[in-house]
């Protein structure tokens, strides 16, 4: 497989390179130089094929070669090992939910296979991998629970202090091992400053084998694309599909055209946010204008400068800027969501159909309703990403829709063993320090 950066096509490299780098030199990101499209037989008979087995075609034709069938099969198998369910609301709204796996979130299924990608290219290896990344929430608990103990890789989580919940602050410090979280004394955007300014540092990168796991990694956004054909299988419909994705970093959005690129037909994206509405923003003016994040109930889509966006105009690019834009609005309809609003839709969706969702899945159903309101448009069956357990949530949900929730016990047990996290001011040198204290 042939990747490369969205800051200069004629730089590629491969599959392992790209899961290992995580990010370019030249600050972009990584994508695949060929999207091959899947043959019509498979779309057409999807029903036939297991979720892990989709996972198989897609990344067999995504790889193309650069891993051996009998050792992706066992990287799937490994990675995909938990269920994407869609329930049906009504005829029109369909819930897929993402939060089957250890962390009860979506990135449960871009954790695990990177971690699998990344044992699988690390085997022979000596010095040991240092995975970096920062969190807004839910990504540090999936990342640390998909590499828990893996042999030759270590985990630093960089989270923001007193801005993630209680339950996510004890998924990322209370598994210790090879897992060590860093409380960063400032926003998710600090975090992820620093961590992209570490990946710049080549005289860190001499002394530290360093790699990324924030949905800038290629391997994360891989398997997120499964879920989609596993989701248009289930609703068996003739009618078009809309998936709503509440998002924050666009990963997930990202995935989607992924998916579509490869052949799944799919009529509409909604790029459903919170207040943090660069991407709505940009749909509507066409221009792109990153801002300070601004807090909100579904914290972990308080992005100001979502980063995946350059992925998404490279697999939509057309022509020039204006087109590509134009291209975008045929495709992607945007809608950002105050909390009020999320809360009221909490509330419909629990009313009208005893069905408990978090204030980010929520945003994704408002969004859907809003566009399938629209007047002129086809009946369509909306599926609507449910990117999180309400248990993640628990105090809010609670408080929302009054209801209790039951933390799953996986979860719940967490929450008794001892939290272990280093405090850090918010800047660069402060990592850098760190990191060669306690690795070097
Ligand atoms: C990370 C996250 C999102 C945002 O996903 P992106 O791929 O970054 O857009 C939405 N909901 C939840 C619960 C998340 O953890």
């Amino acid at each position: 497989m042939k990747l490369y950066s969205t800051k200069n096509r004629s730089l590629e490299v491969s599959l392992q390179e790209a899961v290992f780098k995580g990010l370019p030199e030249d600050n972009g990101l990584y994508m695949p130089v060929v999207i091959p499209r899947l043959p019509d037989s498979f779309i057409d008979n999807l029903k036939q094929y297991t979720f892990q087995e989709i996972g198989f075609e897609i990344s067999k034709a995504l790889f193309q070669g650069e891993i051996p069938d009998s050792d992706l099969h066992q990287i799937i198998d490994h990675a995909i090992n938990f269920p994407a369910p869609v329930i049906a609301l009504d005829e029109d709204v369909h819930v897929l939910e993402l939060f089957h796996g250890p962390s009860l979130a979506f990135k449960d299924f871009g954790a695990r296979f990177m971690s699998q990608l990344m044992s699988y290219f690390n085997r022979g290896e000596s010095k040991e991998l240092v995975i970096l990344v920062a969190t807004s929430g839910d990504t540090g608990g999936a990342v640390a629970a998909g590499f828990y103990k893996t042999p030759g890789i270590r985990v630093v989580i960089l989270y923001p202090s007193g801005k993630v919940s209680e339950l996510q602050e004890c998924q990322l410090t209370t598994l210790g091992h090879n897992i060590a979280a860093l409380e960063i004394d400032g926003t998710f955007d600090d975090c992820q400053a620093m961590v992209k300014q570490a990946f710049l540092d080549q005289s860190l990168r001499d002394k530290i084998r360093l790699s990324s796991a924030n949905s800038i990694n290629i391997a994360r956004l891989i398997p997120q694309s499964f879920y989609y054909f596993e989701a248009f299988k289930q609703v068996n419909t003739g009618r078009p599909v809309v998936f709503s994705v509440p998002s924050g970093n666009f990963g997930n959005l990202t995935a989607g055209l992924l998916a579509r690129e490869m052949g799944l037909p799919v009529y509409q994206f909604l790029a459903a946010t919170n207040v943090n509405d660069v991407v709505p923003e940009y749909l509507s003016t066409g221009v792109f204008t990153p801002k300070p994040s601004i807090r909100t109930l579904s914290n972990a889509m308080d992005v100001g400068n979502p980063s995946n966006f350059s992925r998404m105009m490279d697999l939509i690019f057309y022509k020039d800027e204006r087109s590509t834009w134009n291209k975008m609005n045929e495709l992607i309809t945007g809608y950002a969501i105050d909390d009020e609003f999320t809360k009221q839709a909490m509330v419909e969706v629990y009313s009208q159909y005893g069905y408990i969702m978090d204030p980010h899945g929520a945003i994704g159903y408002l969004a859907l309703k809003c566009f399938q309101g629209l007047y002129e448009l086809p009946a369509t069956t909306g599926i609507v990403l449910e990117t999180a357990h309400p248990s993640k949530f628990k105090d809010d949900v609670e408080a929302i829709l009054h209801v209790d929730i039951e933390v799953p016990e996986r979860l719940a047990e967490l929450a008794d063993k001892p939290k272990m996290s280093f405090p850090l001011p918010p800047h660069y040198d402060a990592l850098k320090n760190w990191l060669l204290d306690y690795l070097t």
